[in-house]
């Protein structure tokens, strides 16, 4: 028999992860039969709960059943797919779209297509683990640059001059909630001839005008050079994933991207609910009472250890695991679930909590939050 115990080596007290059988009630999370106020969640605009939503999944579910049975190109695509992906399409401003069934899966199937070991991908140090794992698997010469270092990414360019060249980053940084420059981005891209891949799943739904994220707010939406990637899963409310680019680029993702070709289609209900989203997200308000909400709390958390975000994604920085677990730890007793974020999912010394607001969030929510975080920090 093997011994598989050295496998999975232990991590020491500090860093293991727990999964919390936590339960969702709207907007608040039930752990260990204790209710909190969740202030954790990617659902920004409260859509996953959304009564007008709920209905249209229920209805879709009533229609076409649950599962879809297979992969899309096989039997499991359906009208609304293709509906949806126009409409998204349309609404942030590129020539196509493309559903697939997580954002996890997209990065890997996108990168695994655009990149090979003939490639170069110049990538920021803190882009998410999807698309960090997406390059390995390419076996693509992978160049990491320091956070938002455009000087150092501009030398990389300048040293490495292979035909094909990809640069990736995040829109919004999922852990830092700070915001990549993408029109210095697409400059870059231009100069020096290659392609610009920026994942929003943060961005979309949360900034610029009525949501359209980072991309559509910098005017570059469209652009010849880049493809943008988001989910479903967060400001959607519901799950899966989308890539956008030229008609040319996705043609070329449907006929080859091994995560669509190899997997079962999303839920028709699910898509019929994120279909519903966007048309509550267009119409701007959630949106505006979110970006008002980020404001109040950064109004009301001068003394706190912020970093500079100006999304809902709000890290304040405590530096060591056992700092960020006591604070956490204290919040829990007053009532709001604000898990410790640690290594390895950040830096060494970097430990911090991720606070996320929510447009279904109340001021008075958010007060009472800045005040406990003020004593407990
Ligand atoms: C959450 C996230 C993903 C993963 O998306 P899922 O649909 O949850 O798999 C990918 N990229 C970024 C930047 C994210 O924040």
């Amino acid at each position: 028999m093997v011994d598989t115990r050295n496998w999975f080596k232990t991590l020491p007290h500090t860093r293991q992860r727990k999964l919390l059988a936590s339960q969702r009630d709207g907007l608040k999370i039930k752990v260990n039969g204790q209710s909190l106020l969740n202030f954790s969640s990617n659902d920004y605009l409260g859509l996953s709960v959304n009564p007008q939503v709920c209905a249209a999944v229920h209805d879709a579910v009533n229609q076409h059943g649950l599962g879809s049975g297979a992969s899309r190109l096989i039997s499991g695509d359906d009208p609304l797919f293709h509906q949806f992906e126009q409409e998204l399409a349309a609404w942030k401003g590129f020539e196509s779209c493309l559903l697939v069934g997580s954002g996890m899966l997209a990065n890997i199937g996108l990168m695994q297509i655009l990149a090979d070991r003939f490639t170069h991908v110049f990538a920021d140090k803190l882009n998410h683990a999807s698309l960090l794992d997406g390059v390995r698997l390419s076996g693509a010469k992978h160049l990491r640059y320091p956070h938002a270092d455009l000087e150092t990414l501009t030398q990389l360019l300048q040293q490495n001059t292979d035909d094909k060249r990809i640069i990736v980053s995040d829109g919004v940084f999922s852990m830092d909630g700070d915001a990549a420059d993408v029109k210095e981005l697409i400059q870059l891209a231009e100069d020096y001839d290659t392609l610009l891949v920026v994942d929003d799943a943060h961005g979309t739904g949360t900034l610029g005008e009525a949501g359209k994220g980072l991309i559509a707010g910098a005017g570059v939406a469209g652009h010849a050079r880049l493809i943008e990637v988001g989910t479903l899963g967060k400001a959607f409310g519901s799950y899966g994933a989308y890539i956008l680019g030229t008609e040319q680029m996705i043609e070329g993702l449907r006929q080859r991207m091994r995560t669509l070709i190899y997997s079962t289609a999303l839920p028709v209900a699910v898509i019929a609910g994120a279909k519903e989203a966007l048309g509550i997200i267009k119409i701007g308000a959630l949106v505006h009472q979110l970006q008002d909400h980020v404001r109040y709390f950064l109004h009301h958390s001068k003394g706190l250890n912020l970093l500079p975000s100006i999304s809902p994604i709000q890290p304040v920085m405590l530096g060591s695991d056992a700092n960020a677990l006591k604070a956490s730890a204290a919040l829990k007793e007053q009532g709001f679930f604000v898990p410790a974020i640690r290594p390895p999912t950040v830096a060494e010394g970097q430990s911090r909590l991720r606070i996320t607001l929510s447009a279904t969030h109340s001021q008075e929510e958010i007060k009472a939050l800045t005040e406990a975080l003020a004593n407990c920090v």
